[in-house]
């Protein structure tokens, strides 16, 4: 399906073709199981009743990257794990997004200064999409950062930015 999208220059038809393949993929979005530490007990907490994700079409977490779009990297990522991160990152098929959930996987949190094995961002790892700030953040702070995803799946606006990224790379490969 990524081939399709802006594959046509902009009208009315390609427009519509590409509002109804963000549609369903923002109303579809499955989550990888997988967590790293406390923050992972807030996403728990999202993933059951009383905060029921399924709401948004993102209550059903996969049991392998293979068949996931989204990871929530929830937990302190030291330089063991990202190793690890990186590898199920690249197992996920394309579109595939990443949320930051927790100081730590923003920036280091409390390990920014003395956390020699913490890695200080898991962008430094993967491309992050939306970045949930707390620690840990609360049920609702995930719930909206997932809310935010869901708006930007919509408008295309991952894939275009990665799609921008890569041809980028690739002039600056060929210059
Ligand atoms: S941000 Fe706070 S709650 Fe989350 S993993 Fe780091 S130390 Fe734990």
């Amino acid at each position: 399906m990524g081939l399709l999208n802006n594959a046509f220059p902009d009208n009315a038809l390609t427009r519509t073709v590409d509002e109804a393949i963000g549609w369903g993929r923002k109303s579809s979005v499955w989550p990888m199981t997988f967590g790293i530490a406390c923050c992972a007990i807030e996403m728990m907490a999202v993933y059951a009743a009383t905060f029921d994700l399924d709401r948004f079409g993102a209550g059903v977490p996969r049991a392998t990257p293979r068949q996931s779009d989204l990871i929530i990297v929830p937990g302190t990522v030291n330089a063991k794990m990202a190793v690890r991160v990186k590898r199920l990152y690249d197992q996920m098929a394309e579109p595939r997004y990443v949320i930051a959930m927790g100081a730590c996987v923003c920036g280091g949190g409390p390990y920014v200064k003395w956390g020699y094995n913490t890695v200080k961002g898991v962008h430094k790892i993967i491309p992050v999409d939306i970045f949930v700030p707390g620690c840990p953040p609360r049920p609702e702070a995930l719930i909206d950062g997932i809310l935010k995803l869901r708006e930007k799946i919509g408008r295309n606006d991952v894939f275009r930015r990665r799609q921008e990224a890569k041809e980028q790379m690739s002039a600056a490969y060929e210059a």
